[in-house]
């Protein structure tokens, strides 16, 4: 940690040839968020990535939505989630100024619905522990419903609005952290690290999805998604604007609308490695997308592609320090929500740096919860961990 505060191995020495106060091995939404904050509290940064912007979030929707991403025993990820989200709407504006960049933010809100009876009660049991929590869901008559949103398919059954749940379009937000970044002062080094010990700074944060598990042995694992990219036909806005996440005959599917046209409709989550995609993984997909709103059958169909989430045993992020190594931290394993997770992963990793001290909502998510020896834990040292708690029938995105 940079004890001595910013510059703290410089001073006066700002040559090109001194190693940085950090090093931050990704170039994700993560890593470029994190490398954007640091160069902002005055510490010199470089980045190595030998593709930006190519990882899970290249794939991924955007949904920001710590309110239907709300599932049953995550108490702590649901807290995390929540909290960050909350810094989205301030972090869009100011990201947005600093980069000159539409990232596409919307703050439509979310739709969650069932097609058929059996769907209407599981999508329930959900709402119910939500609500619970004291989390803003509200139930719709299912005309209600409907005025809100015309498109959706006359045998929807029912639903409800999460409103605090929005989106944004990681296409744009990595190149926007990236231009924000970079005119902040950092350096992007283009080229893999195979080796921590060929890294020179004072800290090292790796931000490397799913390459965090090579370089640290951290348990962090590939989940699988395989999604669908649309587009509304003639150059024209989507027939819809809230973000719609539905049961459909049991299958889970969510579709989210940008205004430039572009419906993302995803997604599986397969315990599986390759990124290669499935024609029964499209056709479920796309028939559940038309089951919720017809009007998408017109759309055109411009890209299938599968990406690989950094998965964890307990399905939340690992940040902080490896035992044993203070100066390197680890941001990674943001499974399905190192989008909504940018914000606030970026600022408590750059108070641990500039102060030392751990801010306390980093606590639950130390890398040391994996147990004794932790990297390679809790299977033993030095590996990956398989498995986890997610399964299909649990999850969307
Ligand atoms: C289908 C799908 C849908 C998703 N939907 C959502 C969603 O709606 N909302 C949400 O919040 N999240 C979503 N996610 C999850 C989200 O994409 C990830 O959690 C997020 O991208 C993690 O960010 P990251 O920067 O840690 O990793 P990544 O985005 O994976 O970026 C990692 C970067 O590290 C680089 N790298 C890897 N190894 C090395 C190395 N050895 N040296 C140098 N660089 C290296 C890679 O090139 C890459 O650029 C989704 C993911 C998928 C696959």
């Amino acid at each position: 940690m940079l004890r001595g505060g910013p510059s703290s191995t410089g001073g006066d020495n700002k040559g090109p040839f001194l190693a940085p106060d950090v090093a931050v091995v990704g170039a994700g939404p993560v890593g470029l968020a994190i490398a954007w904050r640091c160069a902002a509290r005055g510490l010199r940064v470089v980045v190595h990535d030998p593709a930006p912007g190519s990882g899970a979030a290249y794939v991924a929707a955007g949904m920001l939505a710590p309110v239907a991403e709300a599932y049953f025993g995550e108490h702590e990820l649901t807290a995390l989630l929540t909290a960050s989200a909350a810094r989205w709407p301030a972090f869009a504006a100011e990201l947005a100024d600093a980069s000159g960049a539409d990232l596409g933010y919307r703050a439509d809100g979310t739709l969650l619905v069932g097609l058929t009876a059996d769907d209407l009660a599981e999508a329930r049991r959900l709402w119910a522990y939500q609500q619970g929590l004291g989390l803003p869901v509200a139930a719709l008559r299912p005309s209600e419903l409907r005025e809100r949103e015309p498109a959706l398919a006359p045998r929807v059954r029912g639903g409800a609005l999460a409103a605090t749940d929005h989106q944004v379009d990681p296409r744009r937000l990595v190149p926007a952290l990236r231009t924000a970044a970079e005119r902040a002062g950092v350096t992007l080094v283009a080229g893999a690290v195979r080796s921590l010990s060929d890294v020179a700074a004072d800290v090292t944060v790796v931000a490397a999805g799913c390459g965090a598990a090579a370089l640290t042995g951290l348990p962090v694992r590939p989940v699988k998604g395989q999604v669908l990219r649309l587009r509304a036909p003639g150059g024209a806005a989507p027939g819809f604007r809230h973000v719609i996440r539905g049961y459909a005959d049991g299958e889970h599917v969510y579709l989210v609308p940008r205004a430039d046209g572009e419906v993302v409709v995803g997604a599986t989550v397969e315990e599986r490695t390759d990124t290669t995609v499935s024609a029964g993984a499209v056709l479920r997909l796309l028939r559940a997308a038309v089951d919720l709103v017809p009007e998408l059958s017109e759309y055109d169909l411009v890209e299938t592609l599968a990406g690989l989430r950094p998965g964890t045993p307990d399905n939340a992020p690992i940040l902080g320090p490896l035992p044993g190594r203070p100066d390197v931290l680890a941001a990674a394993g943001h499974h399905r929500h190192g989008i909504v997770l940018t914000p606030i992963t970026a600022d408590l990793i750059t108070d641990l740096i500039v102060t030392g001290e751990p801010g306390p909502l980093l606590a639950p998510f130390t890398p040391d919860r994996f147990g004794p020896g932790t990297p390679g834990a809790p299977g033993a040292a030095g590996g990956r961990v398989s498995g986890g708690t997610t399964t299909k029938e649990e999850r969307w995105n």
